[in-house]
């Protein structure tokens, strides 16, 4: 295969699941190479969407001084190479976590040099404020898009994802990496809720879209075993467990050297290892999973 002409790899890229991507991403220099241009373009293509192309380049700049991240369904839109419906359909709404040490002023004056007006600030609800402190959205000038930058408690952005409703929320995207937290969920192309209480608050900042998923849950028990979606699993965020983190050399194509990437991970590194585990169940009942009955929770090498 290392054969073949660029051209004709790239046309294979195209049509691969992101789950050929990974693994092509792994097999040597010059497949790295080809998929990670392949990613930086549908980075690209998504966020042209909300900014002009060198300010998405500026953006990333910022998010790598502020150790921020791009969260949420917009980086699931990247990810879904093997599907076209989302060059039509897309998020409207792009989130981005900062830590709380992080400058907003950079970041707000990029968006507000680029068409956007300051929506609203607030603090988030009591029950989300374990990860994340306070919110800011910005409405580009004729309404079609949001930006909302989520700032958090501490240093540990992480956290403050993990604080998400739905598995369809857990992605993120960092200036080197692209994350997924429920890849086996991903693959299939579901997604399932993991805390029940988001109704009750109001104005829930971070964006939710499922289009294009279909959501497993108490209503509909999967005819298969639960897998990383068993409510009595803790799931752990760590790059050797079942998180799978995909380098992706970022917006230059200049910060993945191969053997090693700069700047770290603070995303992964900082304040954890973190667990977290579905909160909309209290127990399996699931009669294909190996855990039916159980009520306890359960550590995972997931
Ligand atoms: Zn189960």
């Amino acid at each position: 295969m290392s054969d073949l002409s660029s051209e004709l790899l790239w046309k294979i890229s195209e049509s691969c699941s992101w789950s050929s991507l990974v693994a092509l991403n792994a097999t040597n220099r010059r497949f790295r190479r080809l998929i990670q241009e392949f990613i930086c373009r549908r980075v690209k293509t998504f966020l042209v969407d909300f900014l002009p192309v060198d300010a998405v380049v500026t953006l990333f700049g910022l998010l790598r001084i502020h150790e921020g991240v791009i969260i949420g369904p917009i980086v699931r839109c990247i990810m879904s190479v093997h599907t076209t419906i989302y060059r039509r359909i897309n998020p409207r709404q792009l989130d981005i976590i900062l830590p709380s040490s992080s400058a907003w002023s950079s970041l707000q004056e990029l968006l507000m040099s680029n068409g956007y007006l300051v929506d609203h600030t607030g603090r988030v609800d009591s029950r989300l404020s374990v990860g994340y402190k306070t919110f800011k959205k910005f409405l580009l000038f004729d309404g079609s898009r949001v930006v909302c930058i989520l700032s958090t408690r501490t240093q540990a952005t992480l956290r403050g994802l993990l604080m998400s409703q739905l598995s369809s929320q857990l992605f993120a995207l960092s200036p080197t990496r692209i994350y997924c937290f429920y890849p086996e969920l991903f693959a299939r192309e579901e997604f399932v809720v993991l805390r029940n209480d988001c109704h009750l608050m109001r104005g829930i900042p971070f964006e939710e879209f499922n289009f294009g998923l279909t959501g497993i849950g108490q209503a509909s028990v999967p005819d298969m075993k639960c897998g990383e979606s068993c409510p009595v699993l803790w799931r752990k965020a760590s790059s050797a467990g079942g998180v799978e983190v995909v380098r992706w050399g970022g917006i230059n194509g200049l910060w993945d050297g191969g053997m090693h990437v700069t700047p770290r991970d603070p995303f992964f590194i900082e304040g954890g290892p973190f667990m977290w585990r579905r909160a909309d169940m209290i127990g399996c009942g699931n009669k294909f999973c190996v855990n039916v009955g159980r009520t306890m929770k359960l550590d995972s090498s997931y």
